[in-house]
């Protein structure tokens, strides 16, 4: 059955992957879609269209929200077919990562009939709306507002570090809904479309030159009843599920044994050549050593990523995540100290172009230790959900 089912794939693939979307990804390709999509390259929007009409781009979800109704096995086994060619991503999404799989578990009929299929078609970019200017790791702490206005709710607050907010269609968000509870006990969540009156953003820039995230204002912003998922007041589980798809999905697919340029070829791109062995010994072993630790990562990646397409997601997200930062940090390290004075180039033609993608994923790779929780937090989930260890007096 399963051989079939690959034969049947393999062919498939072979037939419909375009060549020009095979290989390592250019940062101004990815294809995020939305309600303004770019496709620089029109080949990347084909690949796309092609993958939701087989319901790929979600494989395992019903076909009623835009998915293939793939079993746990067949959904491997299609990773392993598009990792074969090299296919890249057919859409990188918010929704697809995190929002979906909770709307699967929260969402009301009308939500899931209204969100998922265009969620799967490409065709809303999600932004997250978590963390607030006094609250991170804390995040229990938050304080934007949403006032019970009968037929609505009135949005004022602020978020922080909102990837992409500028760029988004439609923003999934933590509010408070209750003062005087508890603080885990009287948050709720929400989606809200960006075009909303009194909603503006501001984008922060990175050390990496990048503006990739915002500050994002809410100011009086009506927000229809229906956009609440779950019950009132108890969105705190919905959050936490949903940080446990972005450690998992997220961390793993950003940063985690899939550098499009291996480390092996950024040793001979140093010694200024493209092919054969690396002739520094010292060299050889640091690439081994850290080619090793991003193949066993891809292992540990693959057993986080069965459990989950078995329907479970759990704390084993939080072990991915904090191993994942870890590697790409030194991985981002040793690509810079390999590459010795040119690792440290800005920009400027006496620099190879690659050599300059290097210094920038390595400032970038700064960021993998916080995103998504950091690696404390995540260290504190497995002490406490894992391994079990007694609390702090
Ligand atoms: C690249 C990037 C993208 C992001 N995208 C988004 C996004 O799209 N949406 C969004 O909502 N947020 C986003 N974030 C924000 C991110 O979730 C927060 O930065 C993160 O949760 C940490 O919060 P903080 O920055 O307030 O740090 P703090 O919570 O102030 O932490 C400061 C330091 O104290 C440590 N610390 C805090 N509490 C503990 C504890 N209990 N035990 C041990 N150590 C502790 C932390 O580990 C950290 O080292 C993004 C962040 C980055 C870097």
């Amino acid at each position: 059955m399963s051989d079939s089912f690959r034969a049947e794939l393999r062919q498939w693939l072979e037939a419909n992957l375009p060549p020009s979307t095979r290989g390592s990804l250019p940062e101004q390709e990815i294809p995020w879609g939305g309600r303004h999509p770019e496709y620089p390259n029109p080949d990347t929007k084909l690949w796309l269209e092609r993958m939701v009409a087989r319901g790929f781009t979600a494989p395992t979800w019903a076909k009623q929200y835009g998915g293939a109704e793939l079993s746990p096995e067949q959904d491997r086994i299609l990773k392993e077919e598009l990792q074969r060619l090299q296919a890249r991503p057919a859409l990188f999404s918010f929704g697809l990562w995190m929002l979906g799989p909770v709307l699967l578990e929260y969402g009301t009929d009308s939500q899931k009939a209204e969100f998922l299929p265009p969620i799967a078609r490409g065709e809303i970019r999600w932004c997250q709306g978590y963390s607030e200017p006094g609250a991170g790791s804390d995040l229990a702490s938050l304080s934007t507002f949403a006032e019970d206005c009968g037929d609505h709710w009135k949005v004022n607050g602020q978020k922080v570090w909102t990837s992409y907010a500028d760029k988004a269609d439609w923003i999934f968000c933590l509010v408070r809904t209750d003062k005087d509870a508890p603080k885990h006990k009287g948050i709720s969540f929400l989606l809200i479309d960006m075009n909303s009156p009194g909603i503006s953003t501001r984008p922060i820039k990175l050390i990496s030159g990048n503006s990739p995230f915002c500050e994002t204002f809410f100011d009086d912003v009506k927000v229809p009843k229906n956009q609440l998922v779950g019950k009132v007041n108890e969105g705190w589980e919905i959050a936490k599920k949903l940080l446990q798809y972005e450690r998992q999905n997220v961390s793993a697919a950003a940063f985690g044994g899939d550098n499009s340029f291996p480390l092996h070829q950024v040793a001979r791109l140093s010694e200024g050549h493209d092919q054969g062995p690396i002739v520094d010994p010292i060299k050889r072993v640091a690439v081994a050593k850290g080619e090793m630790r991003e193949q066993a990562l891809s292992y540990l990646v693959a057993r986080a990523n069965r459990e989950m397409g078995a329907g479970r997601i759990s704390a084993l997200t939080s072990v991915v995540k904090v191993a994942a930062a870890e590697i790409n940090q030194q991985r981002q390290e040793l690509a810079v100290s390999l590459l010795g004075m040119d690792g440290l180039g800005w920009s400027g033609e006496q620099f190879d172009s690659r050599a300059l993608k290097e210094t920038r994923a390595w400032l970038r790779s700064k960021g993998n230790s916080i995103e998504g929780g950091t690696s404390e937090v995540n260290l504190n989930i497995i002490a406490r959900h894992i391994l079990r260890l007694p609390q702090e007096p």
